[in-house]
């Protein structure tokens, strides 16, 4: 007698394969869609989703091999499991490789192992004899939410794990047994916020009538520095929770932002800390966040972009903070804009969603001028506190010295501040002390094996580093090109050399820098922020670490060394971004009763950007970029796409882009430009070739790529990577 045909499923598996794979369904299974199963995969056993859809007819059902086992995890929800497909739809990646981002490694999968962990002990034993590395580990600990393993707080802390069991022995931190998955204290929604201003009331009250009509809308908080937006979010953030007892609020900032102080004011607004997510997170934390994402037991979510794809179960409301920032598109594996993919999610899931920003993207400011957008206004800053008085020094007139970049108005300026017993800030968007070496011998620029990038020398570490692909070197004596010895000068500025500078000019203040290199951990940044707000710290120079969140009651000089820096190159969004970073960096001064200033250096004063910060005509500044991007028919007036072809082969590589260029389709209302040399056309031994595609509006760009890429075959060591909306262009 013949079988009864088995019931099939599709499993998307998080691999970068053409989509899910159909698998036979045992009974005793009772598989759904959205369940967690493993499955073999060739000679492997995977896990994967259950996903939706109908199983392709034509199948040969004796190739067909059965779902081995389901896991124990909640059911991915419908609304994740679409959205999935809607970003592989729009970014060209694998919808496998969108899964990637919601299941991560799999290990919250895994059963869960109680966890051993240590927290700060609640007092240190008598006689326990502190060191300095030991009180980076008080200080790593203190910033615990949740037992850590001895190598994270080693991690954390920038020590050795011995120094951690060390003190782990002496009795000043306390080993805790815990469930893996503990639950998320939920929000106290009967504590009341802070008291709005009538200005605030008014945004609070408009973003409200959203939640209340359970529907997609988006509205713009668009409030200068210090205005309180945030408070404002949280009373929509609050507003969202009560609404509905198992709704979900994901919060997200750019990951710089993700810092410890913020975190600590919304547990101190809901009485509860909020579920963290950001790369900080240790693989313990990371499982409890995901799994109780997944069962609705965390309400409130803070996360990186990255907590986009967690898997909620009930979402109802996003916040994005910070909404222009860059940080928002990823620049690796898949390559997407967490800002739009929010507003996608939101639209698609029927809920309301919160931009806020001081500078907002020009994007944004167009969807919101036509009225896409709900925008609310908040042009003056909370309490009365004014805004800084922002001055151009035009360095054409006062150049500094040779070796020198600081200049007269500019030391003058920090000089009374400091007489005032007020804090300065330098700021300069450039790490180490150098951003280029060259030899005086013989000209030879350091660069990186394999790349055309610069070393960026950085003496604290003394080595010659590259910032796109963390290669280093220790810094030579020689000249590795002609063998002159001490013929190795650096050029121009980087925090490091201005640091230099401003410890020779006031060698009795204590001067910090804030950067990258110097806030290596959580601690380190802690530590840092801790001893500027407590005023141990003269003058911070800082790079766009600084710019964002922070608040220092104390700061009341912003000097910004180089305004010109961001604007240099061909990027058309350098204005923009050159615009927004200075207008946070300038926000940090005077956010308390005292007033602030800034103080511009620049080169070219008489620049679009420079001018229009100095006279604070924002919307003068947005309307001319808006006419530029507008006539050339560039984002968000068209749409942009970079297809990158690169290899290690250059010859394979050239002849891919050749094959591309001869077959482009016809496609109404496209244009292809290139195939050009990629911004970096060698990096770590790889050759770059780049295309641009504009699209109109109306016209899909997913469509033109998808029927150009599928028709032309390339040499197979020839990766294409697709980037919708690119960073740079
Ligand atoms: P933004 O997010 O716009 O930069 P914040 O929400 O951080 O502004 O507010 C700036 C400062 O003003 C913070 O210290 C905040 O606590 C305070 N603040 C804002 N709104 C209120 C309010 N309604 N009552 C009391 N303090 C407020």
């Amino acid at each position: 007698m013949e079988q009864p045909a088995p019931r099939l499923v599709r499993v998307l598996v998080p691999l970068p394969l053409a989509g899910p794979y159909t698998y036979a369904a045992p009974d005793e299974l009772g598989l759904a869609a959205g369940d967690y199963v493993t499955v073999p995969l060739g000679p492997r056993h995977v896990r994967g989703v259950v996903w939706p859809g109908e199983v392709d007819g034509a199948i040969d059902l004796k190739k067909i091999k059965p779902v081995l086992e389901r896991l124990d995890a909640p059911r991915l929800s419908v609304e994740v499991m679409n959205f999935v497909d809607w970003v592989s739809a729009y970014t060209l990646f694998p919808q496998g490789a969108v899964l990637r981002m919601v299941m991560r490694s799999g290990a919250q999968l895994d059963p869960p192992r109680p966890q051993t962990g240590y927290l700060a002990a609640a007092a240190i034993p008598a006689g326990v004899r502190m060191t300095p590395q030991r009180e980076k580990v008080l200080e790593a600990v203190r910033g615990l939410n949740f037992p850590a393993t001895p190598a994270e707080i080693a991690r954390r802390a920038g020590v050795s794990d011995g120094v951690v069991r060390a003190l782990a022995d002496a009795g000043a931190l306390e080993k805790i047994e815990s469930d893996p998955d503990a639950p998320f204290d939920p929000p106290n929604l009967g504590r009341r916020g802070k008291t709005l201003s009538p200005e605030q009331a008014d945004a609070a009250a408009t973003i409200r009538r959203h939640i209340e009509r359970r529907e997609y809308a988006c509205t713009l908080i668009d409030g200068v520095t210090g205005s309180g937006k945030t408070e404002v979010y949280l009373e929509a953030a609050a507003a969202a929770l009560k609404q509905d007892p198992g709704a979900q609020v994901l919060v997200m900032l750019p990951e710089i932002a993700l810092t410890l102080p913020f975190l600590k004011r919304l547990e101190e607004r809901f009485a509860a800390a909020p579920a963290p997510w950001h790369s900080d997170l240790g693989q313990a934390g990371r499982r409890r966040t995901w799994r109780r994402v997944a069962d609705g037991s965390a309400r409130l979510v803070v996360g990186a972009r990255s907590a986009l794809f967690l898997p909620f179960s009930n979402l109802k409301l996003i916040i994005v903070d910070e909404e222009h920032d860059p940080a928002y598109k990823q620049q690796d594996g898949v390559l997407y804009q967490a800002r739009d993919m929010a507003i996608l999610r939101a639209a698609h899931g029927g809920f309301p969603i919160v931009l806020a920003s001081a500078t907002p993207s020009l994007e944004t400011a167009v969807n919101a001028q036509g009225g896409r957008y709900e925008t609310v206004q908040l042009p003056s800053r909370f309490g009365g506190a004014t805004m800084p008085d922002i001055r151009l020094i035009d360095m054409r007139e006062t150049p500094p010295a040779k070796q020198e970049w600081l200049s007269p108005v500019l030391i003058g300026a920090v000089n009374e501040t400091l007489a005032r017993g007020e804090q300065a800030m330098l700021f300069l968007n450039r790490r180490g002390y150098a951003p280029l070496t060259i030899c005086r011998k013989c000209g030879e620029r350091m660069t990186a094996p394999d790349s055309d990038t610069w070393l960026v020398e950085h003496r604290f570490s003394n080595r010659l580093v590259c910032h796109h692909t963390g290669y280093s070197i220790p810094r030579p004596d020689t000249c590795p090109h002609c063998g002159a010895h001490d013929s190795l000068a650096p050029c121009g500025p980087g925090v490091e050399r201005i640091a230099e500078e401003a410890a020779r000019l006031w060698p009795d203040r204590e001067i910090a820098i804030f950067s990258s290199d110097t806030v290596i951990n959580p601690a380190a940044g802690q530590e840092l922020l801790g001893r500027m707000r407590e005023g141990m710290i003269d003058i911070l120079v800082a790079t766009q670490v600084a710019a964002k969140g922070h608040h220092f009651p104390n700061l009341t000089l912003v000097g910004v060394v180089d305004a010109d820096l961001g604007l240099v190159g061909g990027d058309l969004r350098a204005g923009e971004r050159t615009w927004q970073l200075l207008s946070q960096v300038i926000g940090r001064a005077g956010r308390e009763e005292k007033p602030g200033r800034a103080l511009l250096q620049s080169y070219q004063p008489d620049h679009p950007v420079i001018a229009g910060l100095a006279s604070g005509d924002r919307d003068a500044f947005m309307e001319a970029e808006r006419d530029g991007r507008e006539m050339l028919g560039f984002p968000p007036f068209g749409r942009l796409a970079a297809l990158i072809l690169s290899g290690e082969n250059e010859g394979h590589v050239n002849s891919a882009a050749r094959m591309l260029a001869a077959q482009v389709p016809h496609g109404q209302g496209i244009e292809v430009w290139g195939p050009a040399p990629a911004p970096l056309y060698r990096l770590r031994g790889s050759y770059r070739i780049r295309f641009l595609i504009k699209a109109a509006r109306d016209v899909s760009i997913q469509n033109f790529l998808r029927a150009w890429l599928t028709d032309v075959k390339i040499h197979s060591s020839v990766r294409r990577t697709v980037d919708i909306d690119p960073y740079s262009f």
